[in-house]
């Protein structure tokens, strides 16, 4: 019998066939660069849970990714005996191998916790729990607690290294012990799956993306007919029109019956259909008539840690490192200015001074998407006491581009989506985020700035990815002065 690793027996329950795939075609799994963000901080939270777990640094951490799984499994056993804690203990059982994360001495028996980078208990932390228990427990390993160790999203950094309190546990002793014989079954079923000659036939649907983006989506996507006009592109799905496509499968807009459709959902599949963009400019014009000049057009890129690095941040808590503002004067002329600061230090303050030295005192505020640069703007404030006057004010001074797109324009180009990076083609196709040079996207802006702020990268590199982000960070603003102007019909000093 194969012996399968916790991570396959928990990619079985999210799909069959991907265990399967993991099995016997690896190769073909492309994780997204957000998946793989997800895999290093994971690894950065697991890091500082050893220290949190073991502060006087008696334990040892066994790491079969150096030793190999069989030396990891002979060192679990040999260290089981010290009763000092152990990280990454190995165990292998009825075909599963599981690690676990932090195993504590607990009297006779061990204490398990699981470490994640969440901030809650989820249905499939459960299944992991009950996973690791199971395998340590079948090894002969006396479990006394098993624990989910989560992050605790409100505990604030009081600096110098010091991450006590920085995980919450969640017992789910009884939980995982209840599930012992659901686990004996997926072993045996994975099992099943494993050993037949082929992948079982298995459409791809939400539980690809739920509860985590399978990375051989592509694969699976490129065996499937591809629909003419997808029924996925329906923005906005109601209970309805998810059960349709990913329960019943149905992948043509033109098999959704009318009466499930939205207004706007109508006006995708209309337009998709004909072949033909939408436009209100009389409607989107009227959203935009009461603000006048000088006009400021504001966009942030942000970072964020799910282990705090800078002093009084909460877990995953955004600060800006960079900014641009283009602002279009009274007189029609166009100019832009920027903030970057790759120092790897607190951008706060330096990042609130600028942008109230930018952004002057009146005249609306330009930005796609609010809710996200509102955000930005009110946790800047509460962090820079200073200029949190100022910040409020360029706060309610936004107005907001997305809902005026979304109601008042659509092409067949944008399928379902009102990103400002598929609009802004749509409208004007000669400017494409795909044509930039290295940064194209929020995603690779975060992955830049860490690469720019780690110590081993080249002063020459850091300037490239600085020249990468200015470029990135300016279209972004540059394209929503362009819609702007596109909704009300105005010519731009260019
Ligand atoms: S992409 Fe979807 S169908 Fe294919 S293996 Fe992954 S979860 Fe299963």
């Amino acid at each position: 019998m194969r012996t399968l690793s916790k991570s396959k027996l928990l990619a079985y329950r999210q799909c069959p066939k991907r265990v399967w795939l993991e099995v016997h075609q690896p190769e073909l799994r492309q994780d997204s660069p957000e998946s793989q963000q997800r895999f290093a901080a994971g690894h950065r939270v697991g890091a500082v849970a050893q220290r949190v777990y073991d502060p006087e640094g008696q334990g040892t951490l066994i790491d079969p990714k150096v030793i190999g799984y069989d030396e990891a499994l002979r060192l679990t056993q040999a260290h089981l005996a010290s009763r000092q804690p152990l990280f990454e203990a190995a165990f292998k059982a009825n075909g599963a191998f599981a690690m676990a994360d932090v195993l504590l001495p607990d009297g006779d028996a061990w204490r398990m916790v699981e470490i994640k980078s969440a901030t809650s208990v989820k249905d499939y932390h459960r299944d992991d729990v009950a996973v690791q228990a199971y395998v340590a427990k079948a090894a002969g390993v006396p479990i006394s607690r098993v624990a989910l160790g989560h992050i605790d999203s409100t505990w604030v950094y009081a600096g110098d290294d010091r991450y006590d309190g920085l995980f919450v546990e969640a017992d789910l002793t009884d939980d995982a012990r209840a599930r012992e014989s659901e686990v004996v079954a997926w072993v045996q079923e994975a099992q099943r799956i494993v050993t037949a000659p082929s992948a079982p036939e298995l459409r791809t649907g939400r539980h690809c993306r739920e509860p985590y983006e399978c990375g051989f989506f592509a694969h699976c996507r490129s065996r499937e007919p591809v629909p003419t006009h997808p029924a996925e592109w329906l923005p906005h799905p109601t209970k309805p029109l998810s059960h349709l496509i990913d329960v019943e499968g149905v992948t043509e807009m033109v098999q959704i019956p009318d009466e499930v459709l939205t207004e706007r959902q109508r006006r995708v599949r209309d337009c998709t259909l004909s072949g033909e963009p939408f436009f209100d400019q009389e409607g989107a014009r009227a959203a935009l008539a009461s603000h006048g000049l000088p006009a400021y057009f504001l966009d942030f890129e942000t970072i964020s840690h799910v282990v705090p690095v800078w002093k009084g941040f909460r877990p995953n808590q955004i600060a800006a490192f960079q900014f641009s503002v283009h602002r279009v004067g009274e007189d029609g002329a166009i100019a832009n200015e920027g903030f970057l600061d790759l120092s790897g230090g607190d951008p706060s303050e330096a990042c609130a001074a600028a942008l109230v030295a930018t952004c002057g005192t009146n005249g609306p505020v330009y930005v796609y998407n609010q809710a996200f640069e509102k955000r930005v703007l009110k946790e800047l404030a509460e962090r820079v006491p200073t200029y949190a006057e100022g910040l409020m004010r360029i706060h309610d001074r936004v107005v907001d581009l997305l809902p005026v797109a979304r109601d008042h324009y659509y092409h067949p180009s944008q399928q379902g989506s009102w990103s400002i990076k598929v609009v802004l083609p749509a409208v004007f196709p000669e400017l494409r985020y795909e044509d930039l040079d290295g940064v194209k996207d929020g995603g690779m802006a975060m992955a830049a700035y860490l690469e720019a702020t780690d110590p081993k990268t080249t002063e020459e590199r850091r300037e490239a990815i600085a020249a990468e982000l200015t470029r990135y960070c300016a279209l972004d603003t540059w394209a929503t002065v362009k819609l702007w102007a596109f909704f009300l019909g105005r010519e731009l000093q260019e």
